[in-house]
């Protein structure tokens, strides 16, 4: 455990372990005199840690972001308490770095709230925001709308070059979508080739212009077939998506909004495909 002992009144290091030396990066004959500012990344971070051992006597499991003398930054856990030495009153803490535990918990969020082939919102986690985005619409009297769209002949694409490559253009047309959206939409994958767009703040006209933005978008991008099982197939695959748009209608349920803009992708493919229909 990396150990540090620092005088409370002015924040310098009167003690460390060699532990606490390595983890911040100081040669440990250096350690003595250093001051506690040079190593927070957010001084109110410190500013608390102090207060608490301060007003409570300890410190328990305090979340903090900490930097080493390189810069580089870390999230640490620290626990401790107030000590005498020398008849100053100082601060032992202990310190752990929790970096790989807090990116192994980015990793499982991220898996547990994303689509592994094309890293769009899983259908679960599409629908959790678009509930959240229905009652904040509700509170504040903003618009929204939602886009279903689906491959077009997606079978013949999987027919012609072989499910690896149907994978591939799966992940090209979410990128091709994904760059076509502002950051605060919601790109997610429904299921199969079938995925959804949340836009917030958008009135059905706005909601018209990125869905045909997402449109050409996906019509545009090319992706380059390594097998090609029909003879005549060209190398380079395109694919087309129909969408349907619909925006949010007073408080009607989001399984209602849903529907409507299922029924508008229906219309659409109807109509010929490759266009955008609104409901
Ligand atoms: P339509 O224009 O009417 O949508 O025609 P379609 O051929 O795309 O028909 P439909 O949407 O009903 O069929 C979807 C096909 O997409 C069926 C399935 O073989 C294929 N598919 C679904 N999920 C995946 C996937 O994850 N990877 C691959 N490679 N293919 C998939
Ligand atoms: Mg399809
Ligand atoms: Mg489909």
């Amino acid at each position: 455990v990396a150990l540090v002992v620092t005088r409370l009144r002015d924040q310098h290091v009167v003690l460390a372990n060699e532990r606490c030396a390595a983890l911040f990066e100081v040669p440990l004959e250096e350690v003595v005199g250093q001051l506690t500012r040079d190593f927070y990344v957010v001084p109110e971070e410190r500013d608390q840690v102090i207060g608490a051992l301060i007003e409570q006597g300890h410190l328990d499991s305090a979340l903090v972001r900490l930097k080493k003398r390189s810069g580089k930054e870390f999230w640490a856990e620290l626990s401790g308490r107030i000590v005498e030495l020398d008849g100053q009153r100082c601060s032992l803490v202990g310190i752990f770095d929790v970096t790989a535990q807090k990116d192994l918990e980015e990793q499982l969020r991220a898996l547990a709230t994303s689509d592994s082939l094309t890293g769009a919102a899983n259908r679960r986690h599409f629908v959790e925001q678009a509930q959240r985005e229905r009652e904040r619409a509700l509170r504040s009297g903003s618009p929204f709308s939602l886009c279903l769209f689906d491959a077009d002949h997606f079978k013949g694409i999987n027919d012609q070059y072989g499910h690896v490559a149907g994978d591939h253009v799966l992940s090209a047309m979410a990128a091709a979508a994904r760059g076509a959206l502002r950051v605060s939409d919601v790109l997610g994958r429904l299921g199969g080739e079938e995925f959804a767009m949340l836009l917030p703040d958008t009135e059905l006209a706005g909601a018209l212009v990125v869905a045909e933005r997402v449109r050409a978008a996906v019509a545009a991008a090319e992706v380059q077939s390594g097998e090609v099982r029909a003879p005549d197939a060209p190398r380079s695959i395109r694919v087309t998506i129909s969408i349907g748009v619909a925006e949010r209608r007073g408080d009607e349920p989001l399984e209602a909004l849903l529907k409507r803009a299922d029924q508008a992708l229906y219309a659409a493919k109807d109509l010929g495909r490759n266009r955008v229909h609104s409901s």
